[in-house]
């Protein structure tokens, strides 16, 4: 996988029309989770539609699937209120990636693990955590493999794209309290090391 023109190729391309001006030498990269189980091509379809007024540079989906609706020269719209280092409104100097998952579970009182939309879901996606943010443990889905290995693709070609970027970071870091995602399941550590 690598960037021509801005773009992922291969890939899937379809243009979103929630985006801000050009985006010059960006230098974060921001992870984020859907709270979603739309796959990579529904959360793209959403982003694309005219009254979702957000957007992100790319979706990567559970079974690896990747889904592109801003270019990575574009300003994104995906981390809202946001300051890193000092620095306010994170869209203007990140690129943005969306990583399907359900973020926060629920356990129910029979025992079924549950998405916050009240999707029943297979209690072996469930890891309990503490946020780093957050004093007390919950449930969070976990990141699967083949989800993971499409994220360290295209983030590999994005790093290598556009060295300006110096950082990866979760949504999490540049809006605590308000943000919870990537969250306490995502590896961020692994990731950063696979990634270079
Ligand atoms: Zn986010």
């Amino acid at each position: 996988m690598q960037i021509v023109d801005h773009r992922l190729k291969p890939g899937w391309y379809k243009a979103s029309p929630h985006h801000g001006g050009a985006l010059e030498a960006p230098s974060l990269l921001v992870m984020h989770f859907t709270v979603s189980g739309a796959g990579a091509k529904g959360v793209a379809d959403y982003f694309v539609s005219p009254t979702a007024n957000a957007s992100a540079h790319v979706v990567v989906g559970r079974d690896g699937d990747v889904r592109q609706v801003v270019p990575f020269n574009v300003k994104a719209w995906h981390a809202g209120r946001s300051v890193w280092r000092g620095r306010p409104n994170c869209n203007d100097y990140a690129i943005g990636i969306e990583i399907d998952n359900w973020g926060r579970l629920m356990r129910t009182a029979d025992g079924q693990v549950r998405s916050s939309t009240s999707r029943i879901l297979d209690p072996a996606l469930a890891v309990e955590m503490t946020h780093k943010n957050e004093t007390r443990p919950c449930l969070w889905e976990v990141y699967g493999e083949t989800q993971m290995s499409a994220l360290v693709a295209v983030t590999r070609a994005i790093l290598a794209a556009y060295p300006t970027i110096t950082e990866i970071v979760g949504h999490d870091d540049i809006s605590p309290g308000r943000k919870s995602d990537p969250g306490p399941a995502f590896p961020m550590g692994r990731f950063v090391s696979l990634v270079g």
